[in-house]
């Protein structure tokens, strides 16, 4: 534990400090439909080729490209393939099969005429012009060759990923089991949402903010009931929280006379690896060890909550997934629209919307609020705009760092 007046250490300290104790929570086996978000836990091999079979990339009429050299451009019809369907026989000299869109080349055939360059009269049929050889056939192997990896460990599964798993025709896949993360609110003056506020008293923001930012990590939120400043019933709210792969509390890790949630970490035998990170908001920061659960007591103020979230607890449940990036939110350039002032000796980061602008740079705005206890501040920010200690007052126009939150 650093004592006061130690350096603070830098946010990529605490970063390391937060992922380094942090297991994978293992696998379990879903059906593809049900694997939007997940993290694939296994190497998907393609079994067989995709497509299946050459193909045709057109409706129109699968011919002999020889025949059509030749200059007989009058062939005799001799069926009709659909997709779904093969065709009943192979196409013999001066021959065509009609054929449709995804429908297997009919053996003898090797190339496809389209539709619009021919002309049908009964079951004969003239073409237009030539044909290359392949002309419109899309290869059997095309998209994926038999026996290649087509997604690898730790792959987030959006729509394109779950098509191709259908492709290779997985109707199960391994993903990682999503870590189960215990949030505990702190704090004498909180109130859950639908208790009445008797005088002192605030609603406590942070189990649900804290409990959707879990969720959007990839882990399961376990809430448990609102903590009081009190030392005996912190220790029993972290004791009943062991069984979780993570716990994430908010407030009571600051040097107040209520801030109990440090000390009872020592008495539970937790090993303290940081607490104040050179940062704003969110300076104390516990970040321990409670046996083999990962800790992260983070501050009670809702914006500090949420920031300290986004850039220790997050890339903790990521590491859990097996993700292949932990650290997945991207830093990105951005053009500041307006001035801002310069905030001090902690590197700042400034909630801000970041959009593209129509000069195809990105453009931040920041919120004119940057109160660490202003939540409506996060309402709408998707970047936090990064200013490192010691630097001057920016105008607009000036070029800044943004860590994006959310999609632009
Ligand atoms: P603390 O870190 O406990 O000193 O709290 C710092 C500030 O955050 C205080 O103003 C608290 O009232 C506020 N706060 C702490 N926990 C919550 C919570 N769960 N929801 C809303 N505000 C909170
Ligand atoms: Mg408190």
């Amino acid at each position: 534990m650093s004592p006061d007046g130690d350096p603070l250490l830098s946010v990529e300290a605490a970063q390391a400090h937060a992922v380094a104790p942090v297991r994978s929570t293992g696998v379990e086996r879903v059906g593809v439909g049900e694997a939007l978000g997940r993290v694939l836990g296994e190497e998907v091999r393609a079994p067989a080729d995709v497509p299946p079979h050459d193909n045709s990339a057109m409706d129109g009429y699968a011919v002999r490209a020889a025949d059509l050299a030749a200059g007989r451009l009058e062939l005799t019809v001799i069926g009709e393939v659909a997709a779904g369907y093969v065709a009943l026989r192979a196409l013999g000299a001066g021959e065509a099969y009609q054929i449709m869109t995804g429908a297997p080349i009919p053996p003898g055939a090797d190339a496809v005429v389209m539709v619009e360059s021919t002309e049908r009269t009964g079951d004969r049929v003239r073409i237009g012009k030539p044909a290359q050889a392949g002309e419109h056939i899309r290869g059997r192997g095309e998209d994926i060759r038999a026996g290649a990896v087509v997604l690898g460990r730790g792959v987030t599964l959006g729509p394109a990923e779950l098509g191709v798993l259908a492709s290779v025709r997985r109707a199960r896949v391994l993903v990682a089991r999503r870590p189960m993360v215990a949030v505990l609110a702190t704090g004498d003056e909180l109130r859950d949402v639908d208790e009445p506020l008797d005088p002192g008293a605030i609603p406590d923001t942070n189990s649900y903010a804290l409990a959707a930012l879990v969720r959007a990590a990839g882990g399961v939120p376990c809430v448990a009931p609102i903590v009081r400043d009190d030392p005996a019933r912190i220790r029993a709210a972290i004791e009943a929280a062991r069984s979780a792969d993570l716990i994430v509390s908010s407030g009571g890790v600051s040097v107040g006379e209520h801030d109990h949630v440090k000390a009872v970490l020592a008495e539970l035998g937790a090993e303290l690896s940081l607490w104040r990170v050179n940062m704003k908001p969110g300076k104390p920061v516990a970040i321990a060890r409670l046996g083999d659960v990962p800790y992260f007591g983070l501050p009670g103020n809702p914006v500090s909550s949420m920031v300290s979230f986004l850039l220790f607890v997050r890339p903790a449940i990521r590491t859990a997934l097996g993700c292949a990036q932990p650290f997945d939110l991207p830093r990105v350039q951005v053009v500041l629209d307006g001035p801002v002032r310069a905030r001090g000796e902690r590197r700042s980061y400034l909630r801000a919307r970041v959009q593209a602008g129509a000069d195809g740079h990105l453009h931040a705005t920041v919120m004119p609020h940057q109160g660490s206890h202003v939540l409506t501040s996060m309402v709408g920010a998707n970047g936090l705009v990064i200013l490192e200690p010691g630097t001057h007052d920016l105008a607009a126009g000036a070029a800044a760092t943004a860590l994006l939150i959310g999609s632009v």
